[in-house]
């Protein structure tokens, strides 16, 4: 009996992986196609300033608008694009993307990116960047790279030499999801990040705990001592916004504020230009 049950829980778990590679195939298939035909959009969301109540950034948070499985997250498709090598593409796409829609931003309005690990090890990112950069006529200080500290695990010295040369260019750096990796100090004080993003894992649960009070607190006050503005991910109540606003946090970001969006959805917070679109394809063409 107990020999029989163990063929059992071995067939379920076969059938499971078999299922996962499948997902697994079909997504890559899938990922290559979406960029084809148009299948991947830009969401944006407003990042407001605590003090002034003024939205003074965007960050740009992918979609997948799939034809049979309807609006797809990030969560179920930027790992695929990691393990695969496809980020290296996608991640190109993107960049162009944010920026060519960053052109309809008000004129000091930041815009900001994700950006994995392989992409930072990939020789054209910088290239990509600098173009971009110049098709849209956008100043580099108003783009903001966001990494994770996973990035800085491996290769650190390279890594930080690829950052250092963004920062050179007047490309801003930000630390996202701040105190759920490794080693966060370290990294502190080797590179200066321009930005430290507080993880929505510890906004989350300031209104109920006490520690998490005390972690926001202290995050703020080490963003602050090392000259980084901080921003708050995941505001989702009055509760958070008016503790993190009393203790110094620059910027909030989340739900509470606005959910991501197609750009054309935020009229109401953000004054968009109406920019000809006829225009992009020919200025986009010389660079390509
Ligand atoms: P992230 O960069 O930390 O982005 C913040 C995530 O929190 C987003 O999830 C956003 O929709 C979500 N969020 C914002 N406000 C709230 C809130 O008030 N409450 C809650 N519960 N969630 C909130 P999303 O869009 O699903 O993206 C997930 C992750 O996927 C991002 O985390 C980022 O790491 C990655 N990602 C998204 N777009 C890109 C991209 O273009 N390139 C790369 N490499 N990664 C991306
Ligand atoms: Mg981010
Ligand atoms: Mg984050
Ligand atoms: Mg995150």
């Amino acid at each position: 009996q107990a020999k029989e049950s163990g063929k059992r829980t071995w067939c379920i778990f076969s059938d499971e992986l078999a299922e996962r590679a499948r997902i697994r195939r079909e997504t890559e298939v899938d990922l290559h196609r979406a960029l084809e035909n148009n299948e991947l959009l830009t969401y944006f969301q407003p990042q407001m300033c605590a003090s002034t109540g003024e939205i003074v950034g965007c960050e740009t948070l992918l979609r997948w608008k799939h034809p049979t499985r309807g609006l797809i997250g990030p969560g179920s498709f930027i790992k695929h694009a990691e393990d695969t090598g496809f980020i290296t593409r996608l991640g190109d796409w993107t960049l162009r993307e944010a920026l060519r829609v960053a052109r309809r931003f008000p004129d000091n309005m930041r815009v900001a990116v994700n950006i994995s690990p392989l992409q930072i090890h990939s020789a054209n990112l910088l290239n990509t960047i600098v173009n971009a950069l110049a098709v849209n006529q956008i100043a580099p200080s108003r783009l903001e790279l966001e990494i994770t500290e996973s990035v800085l695990l491996s290769d650190t010295e390279f890594t930080l030499e690829r950052l250092r040369k963004f920062k050179e260019l007047g490309v801003r750096i930000s630390l996202d999801d701040f105190g759920t990796g490794y080693s966060s100090l370290s990294y502190l004080r080797r590179f200066p990040f321009d930005k430290l993003k507080i993880d929505k894992g510890f906004v989350q649960d300031i209104d109920h705990s006490e520690e998490c009070r005390a972690i926001a607190r202290a995050t703020l006050q080490l963003a602050k001592a090392l000259n980084m503005v901080c921003t708050a991910e995941g505001v989702e109540t009055e509760g958070q916004k008016q503790f993190l606003t009393e203790n110094g946090c620059d910027e909030l970001q989340g739900f509470l504020i606005s959910r991501p969006q197609p750009l054309d959805k935020l009229t109401h917070l953000i004054d968009i230009r109406d920019v000809p679109s006829g225009s992009d394809e020919h200025v986009e063409e010389g660079d390509r």
